[in-house]
């Protein structure tokens, strides 16, 4: 019988996106050695949905419009190493809404001032009624959550048709949990701020951004996935793993697995107990495409929302204003609205993870399931979290912490 030798390391990570990445620096510098850790991934370029590639002469991120959160500084400090802030441009952010025919800031719920009179009223009307104002119980769906807590006219005039466009499904099979950080919205300061023809409330994520001079989004993480030489397998897909062994593609066999890509892949790469399978048919991502348009649109925003269902994107990001040298604006819909282009398109399969009413219990017990094998779940995938980039490495930072005893 031939025995094959395996490639023995401490720390193997299945995905070289912003998690993985991240953690593979951060345990390089709590003192771990090179020959520790092994990163795989399947593309050619280091950087999950946060990569970039030049098109029509300028950077486009190919995984939908990402911004890097300027209030994070753990993650700015950890990120400024590999790219210094002087290459990136702080940008106060500029997001409008699309709605009853004219461009209103986002939030809605802010800015309702800046609607015609009669409009302000009806919305007015409605907050004063919410679930959330009157002291009504907290509903589990979303569906009916986001009426509670804005009022009918909020919810059907733009969150729910707008979370239709993003999730393509029935938005009663979501949960409430992802949601317990917002304020509720509250009547009085809605009433001052149309009184007073000013927003109410506080600056929402991205308030404040960071933006490459000169690159697109992608390249902070490229440099990163390039100071890792030899540790960074790229075009390396996962085929096969064995939890029991913690081997991956017959090849690497480890002290312990950190897992960024999606467990739904797990399935078809190895056996596991029935009752995991099926808590891991229970999650659900969304697919997204990116459009390229060469257009440039004289608007100064740098990004759009539509909660228009007549129309196929959910969002509409406007290059021309936060990249320096390029023209035109790309949009991002959901797969199953897209309509078919001859034009430049990228599909992300994994786009969102669904924060479906059953998830939190599904992905508990993966979760549970995977650490009895020293297998541990990190990022947008591992976790099944809708996390920022900027969340995906301070949450790697702990990790490597954790990992490395400390
Ligand atoms: C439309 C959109 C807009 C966003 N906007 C922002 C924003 O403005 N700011 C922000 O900070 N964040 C934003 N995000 C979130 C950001 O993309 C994530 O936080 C980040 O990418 C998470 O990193 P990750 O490494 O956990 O996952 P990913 O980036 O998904 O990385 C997972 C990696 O695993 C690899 N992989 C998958 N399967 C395999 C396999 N079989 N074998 C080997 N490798 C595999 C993938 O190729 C990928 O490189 C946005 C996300 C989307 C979808």
């Amino acid at each position: 019988m031939i025995f094959k030798k395996h490639h023995k390391v401490k720390f193997l990570i299945l995905g070289a996106g912003p998690s993985g990445l991240s953690l593979a620096h951060a345990l390089l510098s709590l003192g771990h050695n090179t020959s520790d850790i092994v990163l795989l991934e399947k593309e050619m370029v280091p950087g999950g949905l946060c990569r970039s590639e030049i098109i029509d002469n300028a950077p486009l991120d190919i995984g939908g419009g990402h911004f890097l959160e300027a209030n994070n500084k753990k993650a700015l400090n950890f990120l400024f190493k590999f790219m210094p802030e002087d290459e990136w441009q702080l940008f106060d952010r500029i997001s409008k809404i699309q709605i009853h025919g004219m461009e209103i800031d986002h939030p809605l719920e802010a800015n309702l001032w800046q609607l015609p009179r009669h409009l302000q009223i009806g919305y007015l009307e409605s907050i004063a009624q919410a679930g959330c104002v009157v002291n009504k119980p907290h509903p589990h769906s979303f569906s009916e959550w986001v009426i509670w807590k804005f009022g009918v006219d909020i919810a059907n005039q733009y969150l729910l048709p707008y979370n239709r466009k993003i999730f393509s499904m029935d938005l009663s099979q979501l949960g409430t949990y992802w949601l317990h950080k917002l304020p509720n919205v509250s009547f009085k300061d809605t009433l001052l701020s149309c009184l007073e023809s000013r927003p109410t409330g506080q600056l929402s994520a991205h308030g404040r951004f960071f933006y490459p001079k000169k690159y697109g989004y992608g390249e902070v993480w490229r440099r990163m996935g390039g100071q890792l030489g030899d540790m960074l397998h790229l075009n390396c897909p996962i085929k096969t793993i064995d939890p029991v062994k913690r081997v991956v593609n017959n090849k690497w066999s480890a002290s312990y697995i950190i897992n960024t890509i999606p467990w739904t892949l797990w399935t078809s790469y190895c056996n596991m107990p029935l009752e995991i399978q099926k808590l891991i048919y229970q999650l659900k991502n969304v697919s997204i495409n990116v459009d390229y348009v060469p257009q440039t649109l004289q608007n100064k925003s740098h990004w759009i929302y539509n909660p228009d269902e007549s129309i196929a994107h959910h969002r509409l990001l406007l290059r021309s204003n936060f990249t320096n040298s390029g023209r035109g604006y790309w949009t991002e819909t959901n797969s199953n609205r897209s309509h078919p282009t001859t034009g430049q398109r990228f599909t992300n399969e994994f786009a969102y993870p669904v924060n479906t009413l059953d998830k939190p219990k599904a992905i508990r017990g993966i979760l549970e399931w995977a650490s009895n094998h020293q297998i541990i779940g990190l990022g947008r995938w591992g976790k099944w979290e809708h996390m920022n980039s900027d969340v995906a490495v301070s949450e790697a930072l702990d990790l490597a912490s954790k990992l490395s005893g400390l």
